[in-house]
């Protein structure tokens, strides 16, 4: 029963590390699913970041699974013409799999801080299971609203994410890794290794692209 949950983590990835992979590989085999889905956000034309685009921060996703059976690129955001708003991402993948396929979304304790300002958030429930990870830095929020949503959702069995097709929250615990995309890009600003933060190849495709402001002191 289980293998037939969809579990989605979506993100900028820009670019996508071994935080996010890790975070990944932990949650399938947690969950005992054959695949688990990383779904990059389209970025909105004004939020465009500058020298890189939806196309790359795909790509390097891409690369980064490649060589991993159980891990998925999912385009659906990055191809639609629509914003990325997650209750439109919900809601067509609820049209997609029908009302009785478990979805469930992956996200950082940070992302779920800030789930009062994403539009329609407290709708989330009505089409998915939320998981969320801890994440080095950020603790359970305690602004009321969201604290009142956690406990009316929230449950300890991770089977509850299987018997029911949406509705709960669960948090999971994993090998905290306090990477970040933002980290990265700061490194490679300034013109020093980002190994093993990230795999190899994405790597090499920001080297090979010279995203992220690097300039001729790598080459
Ligand atoms: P940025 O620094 O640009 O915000 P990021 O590292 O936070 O990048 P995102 O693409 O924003 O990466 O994150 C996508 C999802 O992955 C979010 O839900 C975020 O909480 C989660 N995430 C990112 N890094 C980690 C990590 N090291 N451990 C656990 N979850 C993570
Ligand atoms: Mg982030």
């Amino acid at each position: 029963m289980s293998a037939d949950a969809f579990i989605f983590m979506g993100g900028t990835f820009d670019p996508i590390h071994n935080g996010h992979l890790r975070t990944a590989l932990e949650i399938k085999e947690w969950a005992g699913v054959e695949q688990v889905y990383l779904m990059p956000a389209r970025a909105p034309v004004h939020k465009q970041a500058p020298g890189r685009t939806s196309e790359q921060r795909l790509m390097m996703v891409k690369q980064a699974v490649q060589n991993e059976a159980g891990l998925n690129a999912d385009e659906r955001e990055i191809r639609t013409e629509q914003p990325s708003y997650s209750l439109l991402t919900l809601q067509s993948l609820r049209e997609e799999f029908g009302p009785d396929r478990p979805i469930c979304m992956v996200m950082g304790m940070d992302s779920y801080q800030t789930l009062p300002s994403w539009h329609g958030w407290h709708q989330f429930t009505d089409y998915a299971h939320l998981i969320v990870v801890k994440r080095p830095g950020y603790e359970l929020p305690e602004e009321e609203v969201i604290a009142e949503f956690t406990q009316q959702h929230k449950t300890e069995k991770l089977e509850d994410l299987f018997s029911t097709a949406a509705g709960r929250v669960i948090f999971h615990e994993l090998t905290p890794l306090g990477i970040s995309a933002t980290q990265i890009r700061g490194i490679i600003s300034r013109g020093e290794s980002a190994r093993y933060l990230l795999p190899d190849s994405v790597y090499q495709f920001i080297l090979e692209n010279r995203l992220y402001g690097l300039d001729d002191k790598q080459g």
